[in-house]
């Protein structure tokens, strides 16, 4: 059980910091949260910033530049560190590198004692989320990666601005790799409590309509990189908002890169699933009765992430 409410977060970035601007500004009952970074001045820098402005918050949080060792009682460790994709290299060489990244600091993590949930975002992070739990040798249930959590948030936003209804209504997943070969199970997504496809059905909607949506979804990150040249809001609110479902031991589905043993049929890998989320991480996976269309853009999204992995081993 959540006992301190004490967070670390390791890369103190774009996505990490977004991360801590949305549970500063959301109130999350983080009692404290220590910033570790490769960068020591970028860490504190970043705390002194945050701190700054507690006073203007609903958060009472104490945000300091810490050390490994301060992971020991933490009841998570996020993990933001790593490099972005550089002109010209592969995704293959980043997640080598990264990959070595992840190594460094998931060892320096459980040295210091660390018994509580890894939250990994960095990319490729289906990936990276499978090298921190080996590495650490955790259970499988104690650590996961963001996954499709913003994938499925650009969805909902997405289908919510079609139908002009809040996307809080919205009730639909993307699953697989946080990557190109994603897809969304339109037979297990509902508005309110009504199936998208019948919906869609009784205005006289185009089906080709939900696979715009998707499209639009799927390259959004291209899509922002090309005008900003990263992703980071919409990431961070995502991350606060599994920080504080483990916290607040809420049992509420997202979908998370979670370990599969079994369920949709795969194995020994990582890749995005909803699954309930609670104190203990990933509480259990939602096996959804998949199309037998959707269960191979599954299979295939599997042979992907299994091909990556084998190759940085
Ligand atoms: P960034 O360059 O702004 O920040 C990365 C930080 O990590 C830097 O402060 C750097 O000093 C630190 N760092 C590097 N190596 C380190 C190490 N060994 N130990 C500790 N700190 C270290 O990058 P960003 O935009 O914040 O992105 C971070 C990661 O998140 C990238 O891998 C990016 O691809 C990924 N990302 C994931 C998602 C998602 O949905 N999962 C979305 C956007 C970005």
């Amino acid at each position: 059980m959540i006992d301190k409410r004490k967070v670390v977060l390791v890369g103190t970035g774009l996505v990490g910091m977004s991360m801590v601007y949305s549970i500063v500004n959301q109130g999350i009952d983080v009692n404290e949260l220590v910033l570790i970074d490769v960068l020591k001045d970028k860490a504190e820098g970043e705390a002194m910033d945050i701190s700054d402005g507690i006073p203007c918050s609903p958060s009472h949080m104490v945000v300091k530049a810490g050390e490994y060792s301060d992971c020991k009682d933490a009841d998570i460790v996020v993990i933001t560190a790593g490099l972005n994709q550089k002109p010209g290299q592969t995704r293959l060489e980043l997640s080598e590198a990264n990959a070595n990244i992840m190594k460094d600091i998931t060892n320096q993590v459980v040295e210091s004692g660390f018994n509580g949930i890894f939250l990994v975002a960095s990319n490729p992070v289906d990936i990276m989320t499978k090298v921190v739990q080996e590495i650490s040798g955790f259970p499988t249930n104690k650590v996961i990666g963001s996954g499709t959590a913003l994938d499925t948030s650009r969805l909902r936003y997405q289908i919510g601005k079609y139908l002009d209804i809040s996307s809080k209504n919205i009730h639909a997943y993307v699953m697989g790799e946080h990557g190109d070969s994603s897809f969304v199970p339109w037979e297990h997504s509902y508005v309110g409590c009504k199936r998208i496809i019948d919906i869609m059905k009784d205005s006289g909607r185009s089906f080709s309509d939900l696979d715009k949506i998707y499209v639009e979804v799927r390259d959004s990150a291209y899509a922002i990189i090309e005008r900003k040249k990263a992703t980071y809001y919409g990431i961070g609110l995502g991350l606060a908002k599994i920080v504080k479902n483990i916290l607040n031991d809420t049992n509420e589905i997202l979908t998370v890169s979670a370990y599969l043993n079994g369920e949709y049929g795969h194995k020994n890998i990582y890749i995005g699933v909803p699954a309930i989320i609670n104190s203990n991480g990933a509480r259990e996976i939602v096996e959804l009765d998949l199309s037998l269309e959707n269960q191979k853009r599954l299979d295939k999204s599997c042979e992907i992430l299994t091909d990556y992995m084998n190759q940085i081993r």
